[in-house]
């Protein structure tokens, strides 16, 4: 009897086949589950800890990529410099760019920073826009009805459950969002200057005036005149925050603080980026908390 029962339960597990996802980033792997919950196997490519412009490649990249149905990506350009070769050796037509089982969520967000001419000397510019859109908590909401759609595409017996989940999340995400945004409006210190043009779309949010980069030109490191140029113009526009990101070399920022004062703030870029932020809440508390706490 006992038998009888395990090989039944084993049937049935069996007969569910999961969609197997594969993400880029690790917060487009956190909406998936959200949606798509048990019907879905989450893989996520870069390690959050990295810079996301480049992450290393590596053979078991590719072993994910292989074995995707469906491959989620950031777009704007963001994985340009690391994903085509990975793609080209998983050699997976289902989810190559334009197929079925692709989806670039940058379609459903609208990017600022479009520059007016692309040119090598404005530095590694992103043609299509700032594509650090995560930043903003309010985009979650776009992708994750986007994804909910491909789910239903790709499974269509799983439709209701699906669109379950994401009204769920939704209605969660939207109360989450009213509260985040309460906390973000009492927040103090609201000028900044930043590394990379990575925390535009919630300094953008929150109003906050973003008075320079220490990047010069984005992806060229700053040399010491350019450092130099940030001390004078913190100093003139009265700043005293410096936003770090985790993978940039954090050497400058120091300086500059210790000639102007000013504190540096280390923030997380992605679920994961640094300790107690391994879920999308916890990812977006930390930033609140480190700014304005
Ligand atoms: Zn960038």
């Amino acid at each position: 009897m006992k038998k009888i029962i395990f090989l039944a339960l084993f049937a049935t597990v069996s007969l569910v086949a999961k969609i197997n996802v594969v993400t880029t980033y690790a917060y487009l792997g956190e909406v998936v589950k959200e949606i798509g919950k048990d019907n879905v196997k989450v893989d996520v490519l870069a390690n959050p800890t990295f810079d996301p412009h480049f992450i290393v490649p590596k053979p078991s990249l590719i072993t994910k990529l292989r074995r995707a149905d469906l491959l989620v990506i950031n777009g704007g350009q963001l994985e340009i410099g690391w994903l085509p070769p990975l793609l080209r050796g998983a050699q997976n037509r289902n989810i190559n760019i334009g197929s079925k089982g692709f989806l670039d969520v940058s379609g459903v967000i609208n990017m600022i920073n479009k520059p007016a001419v692309v040119s090598r000397a404005q530095g590694d510019v992103h043609p299509d826009g700032n594509p650090h859109f995560v930043l903003d908590p309010h985009n979650i909401s776009v992708i994750a009805k986007l994804i909910a759609k491909k789910l239903v595409l790709l499974d269509y017996a799983n439709k209701t459950a699906y669109e379950n989940n994401l009204q769920s999340f939704l209605q969660d995400w939207e109360s989450y969002l009213k509260e985040y945004d309460a906390k973000m409006a009492v927040c103090k210190d609201k000028k900044v200057v930043q590394y990379h043009q990575l925390f535009n779309y919630f300094l953008q949010r929150y109003d906050y005036a973003l008075v320079g980069n220490i990047e010069p030109l984005p992806g060229i490191s700053p040399s010491s005149k350019d450092a130099l140029k940030t001390i004078n113009l913190m100093q003139e526009k009265g700043v005293n925050t410096i936003l770090q990101d985790v993978y940039h070399e954090k050497k400058t920022a120091a300086f500059i603080a210790e000639k102007t004062g000013a504190k540096v703030i280390v923030l997380p870029h992605d679920v994961g980026s640094v300790e107690g932020t391994d879920t999308l809440k916890s990812f977006y508390n930390t930033i609140e908390e480190r700014l304005c706490r």
